[in-house]
């Protein structure tokens, strides 16, 4: 069998989760036994998210084989449990850099280059790319439609829908249907422009999801049908809903796989199985306790930039039957105010990945206060260091303990990471190479120290994480630090690097140099997050 596509597509506004539709879409086609892989394609010109602001783009999901994603990435990842890859996300940056490249080669034999067919033949590549293996590959379109940038991508998935045909190909537009308050009625008519739009490139729908506070009334349906030139069935609605993993329940209530598999003339009257959701559902409404962590960064004005670790955390309190309740604590209020004051309310702290000066000095007052108060701690990546710094400066008295990130120091108790092992290559960096692509990123192993309580917590000897970091722990201190209290129960395979740290005299105290958050998923909570609230809970 070869791949079915089915594209994604936005209008009227951003942000109506398409992200979300693409994943559920795919969580319902594996459910059905097919084989899903869901590609995102980014319009901007920056080659990979990696170098972005999270205060502007949101996290970067880093993938198992090393790639700097987009946060949609980690969506997939959640709903399908299909670890995404390198090839999963390609930007406008990215295709540009490869046809430059392949025009410095002469690779062209002296055509002139130009966004038709080169760019949007290097599109149709990204789109068709090891797709042998899949029954369907979903392709989401960033941005909405009329964008400057997306014009190349529709411009190549609508020659993909010419040359593949319906039997081949299915585009998916999702639209906002706004519910006007003074006339009590939801109204049609952006999405009605918004197919307009879509159509001026060539492009006709074949599904409608339609985004609204509110359910799709049948009248409004069949008008959009209508209008649209869908099938009455074609138009799904998707209203707001209380927790995001009840997407794919609702999909699947609208007939969204149904219509898919229709399309694609493949069986559709026998409904997926879906308890498995239904269950994981009715439990996260249900909970019987609350618990709230302390989440203590620097961005905490825009919560997409902790995307992986807030839905780890939730995952955590399902698992627990719990409602994980998170306080966005800016790392800079740490610096005036006491601990006792700002964490009176909190169950548990943690602090997660970051990078440079500003707000450590607060995070590290945050983490001393856990630490001396016996207060849960969970310290991820920057977090594991700023935690390591401070039990340098306030167990072993070394004041001048700090990280080589912020410049020289009496004691580079975390250092830049200038050589390592991966896949057999040792890898080379310092100060002078790019910031673009060049962290220890991806899938590492761990090994785990025995009788430790992260070796308890795994019930593993061995783990693999993703890691996004360009510092590290330096060993040369493990002996002063353990000496004190302070265990290294997480190691590379080669002994070299530290993984996690964990303190002995306290209920929870863990930091990990790697990014669990990016593995947890609804259906498989992540271990440590799971421990992390049964602990907080206490
Ligand atoms: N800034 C730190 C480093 O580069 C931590 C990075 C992170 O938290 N992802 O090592």
């Amino acid at each position: 069998m070869t791949a079915r596509y089915i594209f994604v597509t936005g209008g009227v506004v951003s942000s109506l989760g398409k992200g979300i539709a693409a994943a559920s879409l795919g969580a319902l086609l594996l459910a059905h036994g097919y084989r899903v892989r869901i590609r995102k394609l980014d319009p901007y010109l920056n080659v990979d998210p990696g170098t972005m602001s999270p205060y502007q783009h949101g996290e970067v999901y880093v993938t198992d084989d090393g790639a700097e994603t987009d946060l949609d990435l980690g969506h997939y990842e959640r709903f399908t449990g299909v670890a995404g890859r390198r090839g999963d996300n390609i930007t406008t940056g990215k295709i540009y850099s490869e046809v430059i490249a392949r025009e410095r080669r002469g690779d062209y034999l002296g055509a002139t280059i130009q966004v038709i067919p080169h760019v949007t033949d290097a599109i149709k590549e990204f789109i068709t790319h090891d797709a042998g293996a899949h029954d369907f590959i979903i392709a989401e379109i960033g941005g909405t439609v009329g964008d400057i940038e997306g014009l190349p991508f529709l411009e190549a998935i609508r020659q993909l829908g010419h040359e593949l045909g319906n039997a081949g190909t299915l585009f998916v537009h999702l639209t906002y249907v706004p519910y006007i308050a003074a006339a009590g009625e939801l109204k049609t008519k952006p999405t009605q422009h918004s197919v307009k739009e879509l159509l001026s490139h060539g492009i006709q729908p074949g599904i409608l999801v339609c985004r609204s506070e509110k359910d799709l009334p049948a009248d409004a349906r069949a008008k959009i049908a209508l209008f649209c030139n869908i099938r009455r069935e074609g138009v799904i609605g998707a209203r707001d809903l209380q927790t995001i993993y009840a997407a794919p329940l609702v999909f699947q209530e609208q007939g969204f796989d149904r219509e898919v598999l229709r399309h694609f003339g493949l069986p559709h009257e026998k409904p997926a199985d879906m308890t498995r959701w239904q269950n994981l559902v009715s439990r996260q409404l249900s909970h019987k306790r609350t618990v709230t962590v302390g989440i203590v960064g620097k961005y905490t004005s825009m919560v997409d930039s902790y995307k992986s670790l807030a839905e780890a955390l939730t995952h955590a309190g399902i698992e627990n039957e719990a409602d994980v309740k998170l306080k966005w604590i800016d790392a800079a209020l740490f610096e005036k105010e006491s601990g006792a004051s700002l964490l009176q309310n909190v169950d548990a702290v943690l602090v997660p990945g970051g990078f440079g000066e500003r707000g450590t000095q607060g995070k590290i007052n945050a983490i001393r206060y856990a630490r001396e108060n016996k207060i849960p701690y969970f310290g991820i990546c920057f977090g594991m260091q700023m935690a390591v710094i401070e039990f340098a400066r306030h167990v072993l008295g070394l004041e001048g303990a700090s990280s080589t990130e912020f410049g020289p120091c009496a004691h580079q108790l975390i250092g830049l990471l200038t050589e390592w092992e991966r896949a057999g290559k040792r890898e080379y960096r310092n100060r002078q190479s790019d910031l673009g692509g060049t962290m220890r990123l991806g899938a590492y192993q761990a090994q785990l120290v025995a009788g430790s309580k992260v070796r308890a917590i795994y019930d593993a000897e061995v783990i693999s994480e993703r890691h996004r970091h360009r510092y590290e722990v330096n060993a040369a201190y493990r002996g002063q630090l353990e000496a004190a209290g302070l265990l290294f129960s997480g190691l590379s395979p080669d002994g070299k690097l530290p993984e996690i740290v964990e303190l002995k005299d306290h209920p929870w105290f863990i930091g990990v140099q790697f990014h669990p958050e990016l593995k947890s998923k609804p259906l498989v909570p992540h271990p440590l997050f799971v421990s992390f609230i049964k602990a907080a809970l206490r």
